[in-house]
């Protein structure tokens, strides 16, 4: 991707900008994901919190995943828009909503995850990396 990524809610009200290269990007098909998304996944990427910026107020809804992590999902109180999610398990990592880019075009997934709560109806792209649950996480 080039830098600075950018992107933000619908209505402009949150903003961000990140100078890193994300660190793993994705779809995520856990229930919470489907009800935080309102579809079959979440498409996310994930960048270091150092490298990024965000301007405006988010609102967060806290729960705990399917992972038994703690997720911090951030989203614009005005117009509802997924911005990031903040997972216990990668507490130096943001994951960014795919959809939230200026250019959304530019997100590449490189894994599904949580396919065993994935819906019939939500089909992905059958030569990704699938895993039923968590990925192996890179340094652990
Ligand atoms: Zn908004
Ligand atoms: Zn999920």
């Amino acid at each position: 991707m080039s830098k600075p990524i950018s992107g933000g809610c619908a209505c402009g009200a949150i903003r961000y900008e990140c100078s890193a290269e994300p660190m793993m990007s994705g779809h995520c098909q856990c229930r919470d994901c489907q009800r935080h998304s309102g579809a079959g996944h979440f498409s996310a990427f994930a960048v270091p919190k150092a490298a990024l910026k965000i301007a405006g107020q988010l609102k967060f809804y806290t729960s705990k995943a399917d992972s038994g992590n703690i997720v911090h999902r951030g989203f614009c109180p005005t117009c509802g828009s997924a911005v990031v999610a903040n997972n216990s398990g990668m507490p130096e990592l943001s994951a960014l909503a795919a959809a939230s880019l200026d250019d959304p075009s530019v997100f590449k997934p490189g894994m599904v995850v949580f396919t065993a709560s994935a819906q019939p109806w939500d089909y992905i792209d059958p030569k990704l990396p699938a895993f039923p649950g968590m990925p192996p996480m890179p340094n652990a």
